[in-house]
């Protein structure tokens, strides 16, 4: 019986570097011994990211064995890596990015991005995370990390993927030559040892500056990767909607995004930018040097009240818990500042009092309570 080259299975490469390398790495030999290792799906993704070259792919694929074991990635897999989730929620305040809870119309994993409205600085933070052996990693190391972990979370769903990368509220800032090396690394480190795995990946909301980015980033990337990357306008855009949907259900595609569906990769209250409400923020105009009142009841749990207005105005604010003046006259401007309300506040009402200090321009102002969706404010 002839075996399609899908089936084929590879065995680890003979040459000189794999076997100095391998037995460097103990579980890695052992499985390659015991012929464990690689396992079909493994050798057969490999196989074909290297066109069918056996010899090239079973030398690609070793390395790749070894780096897995060097790296951890089982162990960000199985989440017994003990910085796994507590790193990924450090770097969530950075860069908002989820594994969708639903899938595309065939069953693969969709992969959210909110970039544009990621922190730029974690591409040259110097610490961003100290892991459970009392290291400090910087912004590269812990997301890079993260990043293989998501990777190994997606393969344990589904062998491909669909990512959509949301460039909603990008600007200049985010285009850093750290920012572009980081990105590098990333797709390097995907070709290298996750070939074959993306369906497509989808560029929504890019602005004429990513253009210009893309066309460094693109430099050095495989045809076939390439041929599998749109970039797109706007999601309101019939096309791009239309495109999204091609992939998507509508009752499965993120609202910010154009869907129905709310609460998918939620954005760390620090994040939020721009000139529209950012997941499920209230918003109300203030006119030149006028003020807004705010006002609910606190809901049983404790939270923080994060305020912030658009590029076009500044603001003071004045918060009052249940009679008394929490925060008085703090100035505020589009970077979103966090006012933690006390406990004893709960069931309480809050009145946000906002006074526009641009004498000039009428704005947009922005609040939520931090984890309490569905509140009602009365403005007036
Ligand atoms: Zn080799």
């Amino acid at each position: 019986m002839c075996k399609s080259p899908s089936t084929r299975v590879l065995s680890a490469c003979g040459c000189e570097r794999c076997a100095t390398r391998i037995p460097n790495f103990p579980k890695t030999a052992a499985g390659i011994a015991s012929g464990a290792l690689p396992t079909a799906p493994m050798a057969d993704r490999f196989l074909r990211g290297c066109k069918g070259d056996a010899k090239k792919a079973a030398h690609v694929l070793t390395d790749s064995l070894c780096w897995r074991e060097e790296y951890g990635a089982d162990a960000l897999r199985d989440e017994s890596e003990p910085d796994g989730a507590p790193r990924a929620e450090i770097i969530q305040s950075y860069y908002p990015t989820a594994l969708h809870t639903r899938r595309d119309r065939k069953g693969r994993v969709v992969w959210i991005e909110r970039v544009g409205l990621c922190d730029p600085s974690i591409a040259s933070a110097k610490r961003v995370y100290q892991n459970a052996a009392g290291q400090w990693e910087d912004g590269p190391t812990a997301w890079l990390r993260c990043h293989v972990r998501l990777n190994e979370l997606a393969g344990r769903q589904h062998a491909e993927r669909v990512v959509i990368m949301d460039m909603q509220e990008m600007n200049s800032g985010h285009v850093s030559s750290a920012g572009i090396a980081l990105i590098k690394s990333m797709i390097a480190l995907d070709q290298r040892h996750y070939p074959e795995t993306l369906h497509a990946l989808l560029i929504v909301n890019a602005p004429w500056i990513l253009e210009k980015a893309f066309a460094i980033i693109r430099q050095g990337m495989d045809p076939v990767t390439l041929g599998k990357i749109k970039v797109l306008g706007s999601t309101t855009n019939a096309s791009v909607h239309s495109e999204l949907l091609a992939h998507i259900d509508v009752a499965d595609l993120p609202d910010f995004l154009g869907g129905e569906l709310a609460g998918c990769c939620p954005i760390h209250p620090r994040l939020r930018a721009g000139s529209a409400p950012v997941d499920g923020e209230a918003t109300t105009t203030i006119d030149a040097g006028a003020t807004r009142v705010a006002r609910a009841a606190l809901p049983a749990a404790a939270a923080e009240l994060w305020v912030r207005s658009s590029a076009a105005c500044a603001v003071t604010v004045d918060v009052i818990v249940g009679g008394a003046a929490a925060v008085t006259a703090a100035s505020v401007g589009p970077a979103p500042q966090c006012f933690p309300l006390a406990a004893a506040a709960a069931e309480a009402e809050v009145e946000l009092r906002v006074t526009s200090t641009n004498r000039m321009r009428s704005g947009a102002i922005f609040w939520t309570l931090d984890g309490v969706s569905e509140i009602e404010w009365e403005v007036e």
